[in-house]
């Protein structure tokens, strides 16, 4: 039973599709890993994450540098909602999103459970400052940039 002095928070009591847009935005982790670029293997339709970033990422600070206007900046960003995180399989499987609509629990190093944005970077689970941006790498090079990052499939500790 619940103690009342203690309510739960609200991502284990709201659906996704009924949060504030506050609550859906704190959700976010800052793990940059949606803002990799991915190379689908046109065969197998696997999707492989590089270690290059989308041109409007930020390595230092692991943030859109133009979040508000993302969309118009980068055309293909997906905008994510309710309605389509489930569709979106290659979305990481430690992204915040991603485990809510599959029913699981925020990871322990998730700040709404710590306390603290730098948690995600303390347990090694973010991007940051780790990326080379898109910009003038040809098909080839990034090829050859195909990077396991932590959580994510093929990674092992
Ligand atoms: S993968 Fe999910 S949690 Fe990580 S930055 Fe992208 S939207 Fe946020
Ligand atoms: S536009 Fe911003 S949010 Fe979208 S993929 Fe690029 S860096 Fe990420």
């Amino acid at each position: 039973m619940t103690d009342p002095q203690f309510p739960k928070p609200f991502w284990q009591t709201k659906p996704l599709a009924d949060m504030s847009a506050d609550e859906w935005e704190s959700l976010c982790d800052g793990c940059g890993k949606c803002c990799l670029i991915r190379l689908e293997d046109e065969e197998t339709g696997e999707v492989h994450n590089t270690d290059a970033h989308c041109k409007l990422f930020d390595s230092g600070s692991c943030e859109c540098k133009d979040y508000v206007n993302r969309k118009a900046v980068v055309s293909d960003c997906v905008i994510l909602k309710p309605a389509n995180i489930k569709a979106l399989k290659w979305m990481p499987r430690s992204c915040a999103y991603r485990l809510l609509s599959e029913g699981a629990e925020l990871p322990e190093w998730h700040h709404l459970r710590t306390g603290s944005r730098d948690s995600i970077h303390e347990a090694g689970m973010s991007v940051r400052n780790a990326t080379v941006t898109e910009e003038g790498l040809s098909e080839a090079a990034l090829l050859s940039r195909i990077t396991l990052w932590p959580g994510e499939p093929g990674w092992e500790d």
